[in-house]
């Protein structure tokens, strides 16, 4: 087996990394490492859980261990989809930069720029930024990008996600041609193909078991859920919710709850307060100190239920997750391991349960043939008849009406501008649909007449009406 000292890295990473426990190099770092630090251009193929950051920040902190930085020119890039991720990877670097002395700055969206720009004026080593806000201080003329030597793009399949790749291309012609670039993707989508064949040079390409098998440790289960009415679906769907960690009890010392939408995230957190759980939400239209907040509550223990779109818990690492709780099948099968990964980590035992609607059929059939095994159907913690709720309870949220015309319900980790290119614009385009759910129709037409303001009374079936 490979140790860390075979493997050439900086002795004051060594020192780091023994500080920080670790013993042997994952696959991926002892895959990766060698080539990188031979200068090579390097194609990761795996997933967050794998130890993927320190195989690309390792390699980079020893090779920049040698020479200054200029002033705007910083001397490596590393490319995130998301906030959090940047976020988690500049946190990596602290750690494994600990006996040493090079700058970083982390450029993200609701951070302001004046704080950022007096970081990079001063001269970095490594920058760590998402691409949407690195373009907008390039703009800003505060960024010189021809003095990189070394380029990470991490999780390349969420950038393409994310509608990044435009931006990531810009971004590689923006740097040296003589750069080195590592890459990392945990699926190899035509796309990203096509990006690493155009941008990476004869790369020593390393690919680490998928994590398609989830873990053994984790307990996996499906509650089928059928609504009494379809108007009635989400207030029902959040009893059945309750219900379920309610059933889990004390078992459930914590857990992250995952919506499809970035409105059932907040609808979701919000009903959950108000029934007198400890729950908070974590998506892209929060702005970040609000997410760090929450975040770091989640990770010290003081919040129990986390809420969260795709996006927003990506990368995360929390290192006891009791449960993970899918409120929607995604959409995206892989998504499901990403998902119930968050649960489960170093051995520990995990449940994930997820709540399977009649629409969510065909994502399930996707993520067990992903999985290759039939998750085993338990009983729903509400006998249906109590689910059939007559009214709606006082104290439920409102759920703001659905924008049919949009057809397919919006991802929850479908980026709006706001998570896109975390750029200034932070109006989400849900207010957006918001204002025009009252006055249009499915069609997105004018509605005319009583529109859809239908009396209730209307909606009642002959029989309904009779008893009332
Ligand atoms: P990543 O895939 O980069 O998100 O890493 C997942 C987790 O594994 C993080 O908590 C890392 O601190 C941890 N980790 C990374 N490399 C090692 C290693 N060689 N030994 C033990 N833990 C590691």
């Amino acid at each position: 087996m490979t140790k860390f000292t075979d493997l050439n890295l900086n002795p004051k990473v060594l020192k780091a990394i023994a500080e920080a426990g670790y013993e042997s190099p994952t696959p991926i770092q002892a895959g990766a490492i060698p080539p990188a630090l031979e200068g090579r251009d390097v194609l990761g193929i795996a997933q967050t859980g794998t130890g993927k950051t320190a195989s690309f920040t390792l390699p980079m902190i020893t090779l920049l261990a040698r020479g200054r930085a200029r002033a705007r020119m910083p001397r490596s890039l590393v490319l995130c989809p998301t906030r959090e991720l940047a976020a988690q990877v500049a946190e990596n670097f602290d750690t494994y930069t600990k006996h040493m002395k090079l700058t970083k700055a982390l450029l993200i969206g609701g951070v302001s720029f004046k704080e950022q720009e007096s970081i990079i004026d001063k001269g970095v080593d490594v920058l760590i930024a998402t691409p949407g806000r690195l373009l907008d201080h390039f703009e800003r003329g505060k960024l010189i990008l021809s003095d990189v030597k070394v380029m990470v793009v991490d999780e390349a399949d969420r950038m393409l996600d994310m509608g990044f790749i435009p931006d990531i291309e810009r971004i590689f012609g923006l740097t040296p041609f003589t750069r080195q670039t590592l890459f990392f993707s945990a699926t190899m989508a035509p796309e990203i193909e096509r990006i690493t064949n155009t941008f990476l040079s004869a790369p020593e390409r390393i690919e680490v078991a998928r994590q398609a098998t989830a873990s053994e440790t984790i307990e996996q289960g499906v509650v089928m859920f059928k609504p009494s009415r379809r108007d009635r679906e989400g207030s029902e769907k959040r009893t059945v919710l309750r219900a379920l960690i309610d059933r889990e009890g004390e078992k459930c010392t914590n857990a992250i709850i995952f919506c499809n939408r970035k409105t059932d995230v907040d609808i979701c957190a919000k009903s959950l307060k108000k029934y007198g759980y400890d729950a908070a939400a974590i998506h892209g239209d929060l702005d970040q100190s609000q997410r760090t907040r929450t975040l770091d509550g989640f990770r010290e223990g003081s919040l129990r239920l986390l809420v969260a779109s795709d996006v927003a818990a990506r990368g995360l690492d929390v290192p006891s997750v009791s449960h993970v709780i899918n409120f929607d099948v995604p959409g995206h099968p892989e998504d499901y391991v990403h998902r119930i990964g968050r649960t489960g980590r170093a051995g520990r035992e995990g449940t994930a349960i997820t709540l399977c609607g009649p629409r969510d059929q065909k994502a399930l059939d996707a993520v067990e043939q992903l999985i290759q095994k039939e998750i085993p159907r338990l009983e729903s913690p509400v006998k249906s008849k109590a689910v059939e709720v007559k009214e709606a309870p006082k104290d439920e949220i409102k759920e703001p009406r659905e924008n049919k015309s949009a057809g397919k319900p919006r991802r929850a980790d479908k980026p709006d501008r706001s998570e896109r290119s975390d750029r200034t614009d932070n109006k989400p385009t849900e207010n957006k649909q918001r204002s025009r759910g009252r006055d249009r129709n499915d069609r997105g037409h004018k509605v005319v007449g009583m529109g859809d303001h239908l009396p209730s009374f209307i909606a009642l079936s002959f029989a309904e009406r009779r008893a009332s």
